[in-house]
């Protein structure tokens, strides 16, 4: 029996496509470590971890174990009024491995959900301490937050659909895109824009969002720690909350189990998603500290924060999560990760050869092929199928974001993959 793609092509949207021409879907019917089998029985080398989130590889024998175990005593029940030991185990271990002040986790159904949170949250707090006017939001250029109508609104204004939905999203504060990559001197003067912006803007401003050290969908840039502690230190200052969305930089992905740890900086708002379950289901996790929480809870409302999602701390979910992150902590991804960061920088580096590309750059378990002009992405899909590997470009990006227990032999030919196709 072979997958109706027709019918796929004609009914089913997939992400960001149009009936017209879709990209063409590719029939998977089995994943296993850090392969995707194909219908036909081809096997390809994922270079996308599922968008950042199956860090330990598919099919992991103790995922899958805490997936059947949880299942057989309950899948689901309602988080309202109700709690359970898989949330109480996923939320004591997100307490213990963020940074120490924050400890008031609510859970969310998804990413871009747990950013509409934690812009409530901000809104929340300013209003429950008497300031209703600060209720905007400032960010950066380059980013990406997610599909919902908040997080687009903060998502990068040209790359973004600001465009489109003109007049549907509210209109938020951009600093520039910081100029500093990790591994240059820090110029101070980075933050000159950002700092004006929150002197100008801070009597109607809730909060400052951003995608710490690394800018992901939004263009695959990193950015330097100093400018990162400085808008910390910018937020103290002009009192604006600081929310840190390390929906794809958390749980290991670039060399610290969270990215603002490279700044030694506490966001008052984090928010944590894709690799949180290893990429088995939907859930994400909005974390704050006890005084955002405790000053929402004296506030107006009775104290109550308004959200509560059906799906909210799903206990299939919450048990995979709990022992995803057993497994990250109790494993060697430190080792795995500065590996595949090391070839990466290698192996990727003969692109450099090719006048097509712009640059070459890796940070983490992250590596970016930019390409001068927009790349074919079914073209560029195809020629790497046929070289064995799973990779999605997107804009004039080439990148890959391997699973942590990719082998160095599969990390090689996905590099060997990425450089062909950018040849
Ligand atoms: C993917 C992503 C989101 C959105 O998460 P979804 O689960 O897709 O809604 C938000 N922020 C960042 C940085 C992301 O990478």
């Amino acid at each position: 029996m072979t997958m109706d793609l027709e019918f796929d092509r004609h009914h089913i949207w997939h992400p960001y496509t149009s009936f017209k021409n879709p990209l063409p879907a590719y029939p998977i019917v089995a994943a296993a470590g850090c392969e995707l089998e194909l219908e036909d029985g081809r096997r390809l080398i994922d270079g996308m971890s599922s968008w950042w989130a199956a860090i330990h590889g598919y099919n992991h024998p103790a995922l899958n174990a805490a997936a059947h175990s949880q299942i057989d005593q309950m899948s689901h029940v309602m988080f309202g009024g109700i709690t359970h030991q898989p949330a109480i185990d996923l939320c004591k271990q997100l307490v213990a491995m963020t940074p120490a002040d924050l400890n008031r986790v609510f859970l969310a159904d998804s990413g871009s959900v747990s950013i509409e949170v934690a812009i409530k949250m901000a809104v929340q707090y300013w209003f429950s301490r008497d300031r209703p006017h600060k209720n905007r939001l400032a960010t950066i250029r380059g980013g990406y937050h997610g599909d919902t109508f908040a997080a687009m609104s903060v998502c990068d204004p040209v790359n973004g659909m600001h465009a489109l939905f003109q007049g549907s999203l509210r209109e938020q504060l951009f600093a520039p895109i910081p100029q500093c990559s990790p591994s240059d001197d820090w110029n101070p003067a980075d933050l000159d824009a950002l700092q004006q912006l929150l002197e100008s803007h801070q009597h109607e401003l809730a909060a400052l969002i951003l995608e710490p050290i690394v800018q992901g969908a939004g263009g695959m840039r990193f950015y330097h720690p100093q400018y990162l502690a400085g808008a910390r230190a910018l937020c103290d200052h002009y009192q604006v909350l600081l929310i840190a969305d390390e929906i794809a930089t958390g749980f290991g992905r670039t060399g610290r189990l969270f990215a603002c740890e490279h700044a030694a900086i506490t966001p008052d708002i984090l928010c944590v998603g894709k690799a949180l379950t290893g990429g088995y289901l939907t859930q994400a996790a909005v974390i704050t500290t006890d005084t955002v929480a405790l000053t929402i809870s004296d506030g107006p409302a009775g104290g109550t924060f308004m959200h509560g999602p059906t799906f909210m701390g799903n206990p299939l979910a919450c048990a995979i999560a709990s022992a995803n992150l057993q497994l990250l902590t109790t494993g060697n991804w430190q080792q795995q990760v500065a590996a595949i960061a090391t070839q990466l920088e290698h192996e990727l580096a003969p692109a450099h050869t090719s006048k097509r590309v712009a640059d070459v750059r890796v940070f983490g378990a992250i590596g970016v092929i930019e390409m001068h002009d927009p790349v074919e992405v079914a073209k560029v899909q195809r020629q790497a199928a046929e070289l064995g590997v799973w990779i999605r470009p997107f804009g004039r990006l080439i990148y890959a974001m391997p699973p942590f227990v990719i082998s160095s032999a599969q990390l090689s030919q996905l590099c060997r993959a990425m450089v062909a196709v950018s040849a």
